[in-house]
């Protein structure tokens, strides 16, 4: 079985699509969150995973989309995007959204958007905190979005490791009772200094990982965000992958 991992598409619909090409053939598409927020095209994006049948779980500005608190705690471009989304997307949006669980456990995978101790909001980066998210999971390996940069968490016995994967790393699971936290890194918004959309595959019969990178139309997509008056500094970012 061989599963697209995507995160954080926050409504960019030209990466995720190019990403869906990218991925080729797959069983299924597993998503960890924030599939709208900042980018232009929340309707499309999730027409098009709807249709595509991927499964996933819901981030903090899919929450907000839905009408949900957590808009509070956006910062001003933040905030205005999602003021913007929510006066654009469809009731069927609303309901997509409104209906995804905050983790769901699918094979040796519990998928959270943040963190498995708080699946909303934490940003899950030191080694400490990868320990205590582990140790709070019952399947072999979790999953993770919301940082927006590539990154893996490997329990050995006692010692963690954590390693920043470039495009095409491949990460062996389950060796020696190795436990791992993967993130995939950001379809829409990247923020590790490379402005193509990242991914992760996940080969369930060769039992490996392995992160991916594709470039897609960075300009279509700020030109779209300009004609909706979406904040400047948002459509920028795209560019730098910051
Ligand atoms: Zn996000």
């Amino acid at each position: 079985m061989r599963i697209a991992v995507i995160s954080d598409v926050h409504s960019n619909l030209h990466a995720l699509d190019a990403v869906l090409a990218h991925v080729g053939s797959v069983d299924a598409i597993w998503h960890l969150g924030d599939i709208v927020g900042y980018g232009p095209e929340p309707d499309a994006v999730v027409d098009r995973l709807a249709t595509a049948g991927a499964i996933g779980v819901r981030g903090n500005h899919d929450s907000a989309a839905c009408g949900g608190n957590e808009i509070d705690w956006f910062n001003a471009e933040a905030r205005a995007a999602m003021e913007w989304t929510r006066r654009v997307i469809s009731p069927s949006t609303v309901a997509w959204l409104t209906a995804l669980p905050a983790r769901r456990e699918e094979a040796d995978f519990t998928l959270v958007h943040g963190s498995p101790l708080d699946p909303i909001w934490e940003y899950l980066t030191t080694t400490a905190a990868a320990r205590d998210n582990i140790a709070a999971i019952s399947t072999v390996h979790g999953l993770n979005g919301h940082t927006h940069v590539p990154m893996a968490f490997s329990l050995d016995g006692d010692r963690m490791g954590r390693i920043a994967p470039s495009e095409g790393r491949t990460i062996e699971l389950e060796l020696d009772g190795h436990r791992l936290l993967l993130n995939p890194g950001s379809v829409g918004q990247p923020r590790d200094g490379d402005p193509r959309a990242s991914y992760l595959i996940l080969d369930l019969a060769a039992r490996h990982a392995q992160w991916g990178r594709v470039a897609y139309d960075i300009d279509a997509v700020r030109a779209q965000m300009r004609a909706a008056g979406l904040p400047f500094r948002l459509s920028e970012r795209l560019r730098h992958g910051f």
